[in-house]
């Protein structure tokens, strides 16, 4: 059945390119099955990625406008738009740019979205082998770990580079010779009878993968494809001050490329564990702690949590309910700037004591009375 590319992204037919990009950014960041929680998230997804392919390349867009479906058979979706499986793109949460120890940089939704679509939408034809897949790794951290940073060794079951053939998949003494399936040219053409009458169509070879070359003799490790199923040990750096839904992303540490191809990345997709008593506001803590009606008046020391453990703290006489004690530089790292360290915020909640003893009734009473209240 025919599908209207223009209802499915939302845009009129006279939609300029501009407005076509905006509205697929919008709907693909919306319907993108890692965010999208409804059933049917994953084929609306691909039907924006379908529409978009066509509408973002105006000689498709023409063909489409003037023929319909049918005039960009093959056009949508082709290769290249799936390369490279298995990425997990558009996490929610946080995201900067900048690096820090162990090669990690972060990327923002933003970015991933760009580098996704952008470069393999355009069909920009790559040489060489293709890169491997990128992984995700959930990483839990506690509070404390998430404040103060740390180190983690992890262990991923991946595909890993062959090391007897370091990867390129040919047995020792070997070398590559050209494809005879695609004569070298890493794409086949078939003629196909359409409505519009015949269309040639190209597909990348099967038995070269594209590249247009194949090995002579593969090695006999990893059957010729430079990589085999294994694990990698890993550390794993943990910024001071990283916020729950925090991405890390480890480029090159992703899996290894087939024969030789580039390894992709790893992002880690850090969680942080709740706190009992402090939660998050940006950079700054907050916390709330219960006084006393008499504590409040007549000033106390109380236990407050931090972000390194109980401390006392010293309260005012007179302190009001509501009122809120701030701690400078005792909240959380700017994970950006380490440096800067937010506020510890302490939240002040006045309990009225519900059941009173005889004896708390009676000085309360005599309070009131030196108070001047009328009490009958
Ligand atoms: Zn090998
Ligand atoms: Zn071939």
């Amino acid at each position: 059945m025919a599908r209207d590319f223009y209802s499915i992204l939302g845009v009129s037919k006279t939609a300029s390119a501009d407005d076509i990009k905006k509205a697929f950014r919008k709907a693909a960041q919306k319907h993108h099955p890692d965010v999208s929680k409804a059933p049917d998230a994953a084929a609306k997804f691909k039907e924006l990625n379908d529409a978009y392919q066509v509408l973002s390349d105006p000689e498709q867009r023409t063909r489409y406008d003037r023929f319909g479906e049918a005039g960009v058979g093959g056009g949508a979706g082709g290769p290249g738009a799936g390369g490279r499986g298995g990425f997990p793109g558009g996490f929610p949460g946080g995201g900067f740019s900048g690096g820090f120890s162990g090669g990690g940089d972060f990327g923002s939704v933003e970015d991933l979205f760009e580098g996704f679509f952008g470069g393999a939408a355009r069909g920009a034809r790559r040489t060489g082998p293709p890169p491997g897949d990128d992984l995700r790794f959930d990483m839990k951290v506690s509070f404390a770990e998430s404040i103060r940073g740390g180190t983690r060794e992890v262990n991923l079951d991946m595909r890993v580079a062959c090391e007897t053939c370091s990867g390129s998949g040919a047995a020792k003494g070997s070398g590559t010779k050209s494809c005879d399936g695609c004569g070298g040219r890493g794409e086949v053409r078939t003629v196909r009878q359409t409505l519009l009458g015949q269309m040639a169509v190209s597909a990348p070879c099967a038995k070269c993968a594209g590249e247009g070359k194949i090995i002579e003799k593969q090695c006999a490790a990893c059957r010729g494809e430079g990589r085999f199923n294994g694990s990698k040990r890993l550390r794993v750096d943990i910024p001071p001050g990283v916020d729950d839904g925090t991405q890390i992303r480890l480029s090159g540490q992703g899996e290894a490329g087939r024969r030789g191809g580039p390894a992709g990345s790893l992002y880690v997709v850090v969680t942080v564990e709740e706190h009992p008593q402090l939660v998050r506001d940006g950079i700054d803590l907050i916390t709330e702690i219960p006084l006393s009606i008499s504590q409040a008046a007549l000033g106390a020391r109380v236990l407050i949590p931090t972000a390194e453990g109980e401390e006392e703290l010293e309260i005012k006489p007179g302190t009001q309910p509501g009122a809120e004690i701030r701690l400078k530089g005792r909240g959380a790292p700017n994970v950006r700037r380490p440096s800067q360290r937010g506020d510890l915020r302490i939240v002040v909640a006045v309990e009225v004591p519900k059941k009173l003893s005889r004896e708390q009734r009676e000085a309360l009473e005599r309070f009131s009375r030196a108070s001047g209240e009328d009490r009958n």
